[in-house]
C-alpha cells in the first residue's frame, strides 16, 4: 500500500461518499449515470508540476540547450501515444538530438531511463522520494480543480464516481486523499493497468465501482487527446454500453482565445462529445442534459 493512504484525516475531514452510497445505490438500483475522472489536468493543475518536471528534465538531458514549452508539449500530447510523462521527456530529448542529426538507436542506447525518471521525480516529489510526508517538490504547490462538495452532489444525484489516470498511485493518492481527503477512492493509476489510450483501466474502475451497472452510461472526464481515445477504444471493445468522452480544457489552454478554440477542436475530433473550462461544470444537470441530447441525437439517426 502507498504510504500516502495512511495519513490523509491528519490533514482534512475525510468524505466518505465514495463508497457507501455505491452499495445503496445498487440496492435500490437509481444509478443514473457513472462518473470516471482523469487527475491531470482535471483534478489538479499540473501545468507547473507535471509539466514543469518534464521540461526540466528535457533542459537537463539535452545539457541546457533545449527547455520545450507549453506549446511543445501539447503538439507531442496530441499524438495521443505520451501520456506517460517520463517517456514524453525520454521522447523529447531523442527528438532534439535526431534534429541535430544523431541516430535515434544511439541516442536510446546512451540515454538511462532510470536516471531519467529519478532527475524527473526528485523535481515532481522533492528528495525525499517515497515519504509523501516530506514531499516538497512541485507536487506540493498543484492547484486544485474541484472540490470535495462537487463529488458529494454526483453521489446525492445517483451518479457514482472513481478515477483512472496515468499518474502514479503514490502521486494519485496524495492528491486525491491527502489533499481533497477522499477516503479510499476507486483508483486505477499508472501501476494497476495498461497506459491510454488502453481502456483496460477504465473497465477496471467500472468493475469496483459498479460491477452490476451493465446498461448505465459512463462519462470519461479527461483532457488529452489520449483520454478521448481511450473512450473510443471502450466504445469499439464494450459497445453494450454507452460510452461519452468528456473533455475538459486544462488552465493552460486558456491563456488565449485562439489556442483555447484549438485545444477545444483537438478534443473533439479525438472524439469528445461536450467540452467544459472546468470539470465542476459536469454536474449532474449536464450529464443529464448530454444524456437526452445524445438520445435525441440516436433517434433522429
Ligand atoms: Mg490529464
Amino acid at each position: 500500500m502507498d504510504s500516502g493512504l495512511t495519513i490523509v484525516s491528519r490533514f482534512r475531514p475525510r468524505v466518505d461518499s465514495a463508497r457507501m452510497p455505491i452499495c445503496r445505490f445498487l440496492e435500490v438500483g437509481v444509478i443514473t449515470a457513472i462518473a470516471v475522472f482523469d487527475i491531470d489536468g482535471v483534478i489538479r493543475d499540473v501545468g507547473n508540476s507535471y509539466r514543469r518536471a518534464l521540461a526540466d528534465t528535457v533542459e537537463h538531458f539535452t545539457q541546457n540547450a533545449y527547455r520545450p514549452s507549453q506549446v511543445d508539449i501539447d503538439r507531442l500530447k496530441a499524438e495521443g501515444l505520451w501520456n506517460n510523462d517520463w517517456e514524453a521527456s525520454q521522447e523529447m530529448i531523442c527528438r532534439y538530438f535526431e534534429a541535430q542529426g544523431k541516430p535515434r538507436a544511439i541516442l536510446e542506447a546512451g540515454l538511462d531511463y532510470a536516471t531519467l525518471v529519478d532527475f524527473f521525480q526528485r523535481r515532481y516529489r522533492g528528495e525525499d522520494l517515497d515519504n509523501p510526508d516530506h514531499w516538497n517538490g512541485y507536487i506540493a504547490h498543484e492547484p486544485l480543480l474541484l472540490q470535495p462538495t462537487y463529488l458529494e452532489a454526483l453521489t446525492k444525484a445517483g451518479i457514482p464516481w472513481g478515477f483512472f489516470s496515468g499518474a502514479t498511485r503514490g502521486s494519485a493518492c496524495f492528491v486525491l486523499e491527502k489533499r481533497l481527503g477522499l477516503r479510499s477512492p476507486v483508483l486505477v493509476a499508472m501501476e494497476d493497468a495498461p497506459g491510454k489510450p488502453d481502456p483496460s483501466g477504465l473497465f477496471q474502475v467500472l468493475d469496483q465501482l459498479a460491477p452490476a451497472s451493465l446498461g448505465t452510461p459512463v462519462f470519461y472526464v479527461g483532457d488529452t487527446v489520449a483520454d478521448m481515445q481511450t473512450v473510443e477504444r471502450a466504445k469499439l471493445l464494450r459497445p453494450e454500453r454507452q460510452w461519452i468522452g468528456v473533455g475538459v480544457l486544462p488552465p493552460h489552454a486558456q491563456h488565449s482565445p485562439e489556442y483555447r478554440e484549438a485545444y477545444v477542436a483537438q478534443l473533439k475530433s479525438a472524439g469528445a462529445a461536450i467540452v467544459l473550462d472546468n470539470v465542476t461544470h459536469l454536474n449532474p444537470e449536464q450529464i443529464q442534459a448530454v444524456q437526452k441530447a445524445l438520445s435525441a441525437e440516436s433517434t433522429n439517426l
